[in-house]
């Protein structure tokens, strides 16, 4: 008997089998329709034999100290500042907006305190700030707002920024300053062994089995278990109840270069040129050093993976039906992304699958263990890509039928 089924082997899922496993002894089986762990994180080296992040860069960045102590158990970090640069009137030019944005965009050299009385000047005020176009526009004027922003929201949601929650282009700062960090938060660091390999190291514990290529729904009847932790997308635990939550997705084209080095930035945005959004180049945020290079192009669309839950009203209100559902359910806890159909970060995905643990903890009155967590420097772990978990290779390659394997990992 299982104590937890956790279906998902994302941040969500992984952070809440480690915690009940290791600190509250709980048996668990934790299932993913996909073929790998670590959910949309997952990163694995291509056929050149460079890191790749297989859906789409993901570069963690977080101001909790909790949450960067709490990874810090399952990896070594390698210390990157992210950097973006966006393509217009055929310049690469720093975004988000700094004074460097501007001098080079007007052929100017403005002072910090010039360009915020320029940006006062060409800001139009408004009354409420409702859409992402009023974000923007009341904050550094339209021409801005049509050059950095308008495209790039209309490539990325299929809708134009007049019709986007205020919270899309709301998190996009402005500077006055030269700093060009895309992020400013204290932790900035990318696992030094790769995402999948702090994964693997989360879910290496006697407790823990992992279930790969199934849909739990496959197998659930099958499996005894006491609870549930679901972290893929509500309306399908539902069935559509009420209709389907609309997510936008993506099309990831991967390239191979035969050179070391592709283009002048980790992440080049492209805002009024070309299908895709963006190209980033894997070995700036990896720090791998390969004489060939690999990137990745991000075209939006409405089909595939749920990727980004579409932040509009009506869309919230929709929600907050399956919520009401969800908080009827007896015995299944709903957390993540998909599950609650937010936009989180990776950090934020850790914290909010801490704080359901607490309230495990509390509400089944658990007595913590004393913690005896597979440490990153413990040496477990293996090469990314493989695993260093027994139960977990045997899920992944093993030839027989998905029934029969489900029986081993009950007995076992
Ligand atoms: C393109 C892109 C770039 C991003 N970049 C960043 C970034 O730079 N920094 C950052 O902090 N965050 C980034 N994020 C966000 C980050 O991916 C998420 O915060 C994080 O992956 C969410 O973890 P999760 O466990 O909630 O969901 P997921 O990682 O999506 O995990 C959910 C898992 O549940 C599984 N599942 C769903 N349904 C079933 C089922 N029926 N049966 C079995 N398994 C099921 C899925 O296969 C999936 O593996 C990015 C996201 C995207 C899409």
């Amino acid at each position: 008997m299982f104590d937890y089924l956790i279906v998902g082997a994302g941040f969500a899922g992984s952070t809440l089998a480690e915690r009940l496993a290791s600190q509250a002894g709980k048996k668990i089986l934790i299932i993913d329709k996909r073929s790998h762990i670590a959910g949309n994180a997952y990163d694995r080296h291509d056929d050149a034999g460079i890191m790749i992040h297989q859906y789409g860069p993901h570069i963690f960045h977080t101001n909790s100290r909790q949450v960067f102590d709490y990874l810090s158990k399952f990896t070594k970090w390698r210390q990157y500042q992210h950097r973006v640069k966006a393509c217009v009137d055929g310049q690469l030019l720093p975004i988000p907006i700094n004074l460097d944005t501007i001098n080079n965009l007007y052929g100017l050299n403005l002072t910090s305190q010039d360009v915020e009385t320029f940006f006062a000047s060409v800001a139009e005020p408004r009354d409420q700030i409702l859409t992402s176009e009023d974000v923007v526009v009341s904050r550094v004027g339209r021409e801005l707002y049509e050059k950095f922003f308008r495209g790039y929201t209309n490539k990325q949601w299929g809708l134009d920024p007049s019709q986007l929650d205020a919270a899309v282009t709301a998190r996009v700062p402005t500077r006055t300053n030269r700093d060009d960090r895309y992020f400013t938060d204290a932790y900035q660091a990318m696992p030094l062994h790769g995402f999948t390999r702090m994964f693997e190291n989360m879910l290496h514990h006697p407790n823990i089995k992992v279930l790969l290529n199934c849909d739990y729904r496959e197998v659930v009847k099958h499996i005894p278990y006491r609870k549930m932790i679901y972290t893929g997308p509500v309306d399908e635990y539902f069935d559509y109840r009420y209709g389907k939550l609309p997510y936008r997705s993506l099309r990831f084209e991967f390239e191979t270069h035969h050179r070391p080095v592709y283009q002048p930035a980790p992440v080049i945005n492209y805002p009024n040129d070309y299908a895709y959004t963006r190209v980033t180049e894997f070995k700036y945020l990896t720090g791998q050093e390969h004489p060939q290079t690999s990137i990745v192009y991000e075209y939006p669309q409405d089909e595939g993976d749920p990727y980004y839950p579409v932040p509009r009203s009506e869309n919230a209100e929709l929600y907050k039906k399956y919520q009401a559902l969800a908080d009827a359910t007896p015995n299944v806890h709903f957390a993540g992304r998909l599950a609650t159909y937010k936009y989180y970060n990776m950090d934020q995905v850790v914290a909010q699958a801490l704080a359901l643990f607490q309230k495990i903890t509390v509400a089944e009155e658990v007595v913590i263990a004393t913690p005896s967590i597979t440490s990153a420097s413990s040496g477990m772990a293996t090469a990314a890509g493989r695993t260093s978990n027994g139960n977990h290779a045997h899920a992944k390659t093993a030839p027989r039928s998905k029934r029969r394997h489900l029986d081993d990992i009950i007995k076992s």
